[in-house]
């Protein structure tokens, strides 16, 4: 039988939440015994081979290349989990929210200390920032959410868990607590 489908995208965000769920330590192997990973930057598989049952969103939505992912994402995964505060309120990236993008980009590459004849990059492969950095929910419907900086491996593996074995997940106080 098929072992259900796992994908997991990183946006705007630091890669620390994919950090931790590798944190998951041996028991990557029963993981890997459970599922297959689809596309995510883990397996490097770039395009989705078909549709997943859980998909992983690390980051917030920053640019017009993160939006067209989410929606991807929404599009190919029956359930999507937003996992670590970049994805659940924009976090640190979001800090840009509070100034207009027509200045953050002035201020980092026409007038920053460091700027030297500098330009703003506008060559067309390089993805549209969008005006502020949104939650992920704002721009597609989450399925479930697993809060942190990055989210606690046991929080990832617990959600994970219960959605192959077709239970409504619970993470532990354990789990959540942040000292
Ligand atoms: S939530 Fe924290 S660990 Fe996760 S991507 Fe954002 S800054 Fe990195």
């Amino acid at each position: 039988m098929a072992k259900p489908k796992v994908a997991t995208t990183h946006m705007a965000g630091c890669f620390g939440c994919h950090m931790s769920l590798l944190d998951i330590d041996e028991r990557l192997i029963q993981l890997i015994e459970l599922v297959d990973f689809d596309k995510s930057p883990i397996d490097d598989i770039k395009r989705f081979t078909g549709p997943v049952d859980v998909g992983i969103i690390e980051g917030g939505c920053s640019s017009q290349e993160n939006y067209e992912v989410l929606k991807m994402f929404r599009k190919y995964c029956k359930v999507l989990v937003a996992v670590g505060e970049c994805a659940l309120t924009g976090g640190i990236p979001a800090m840009r929210n509070t100034v207009p993008l027509k200045e953050c980009l002035e201020e980092a590459y026409l007038k920053g200390p460091s700027v030297v004849g500098g330009v703003i990059p506008n060559d067309p492969d390089i993805p549209l920032m969008l005006d502020k950095v949104y939650p992920v929910h704002e721009v597609v419907k989450i399925d479930y959410f697993i809060p942190g900086c990055p989210p606690p491996a046991d929080a990832f593996w617990q959600v994970l868990t219960a959605l192959l074995a077709g239970k409504e997940p619970v993470i532990t106080y354990e789990a959540l607590k942040y000292d």
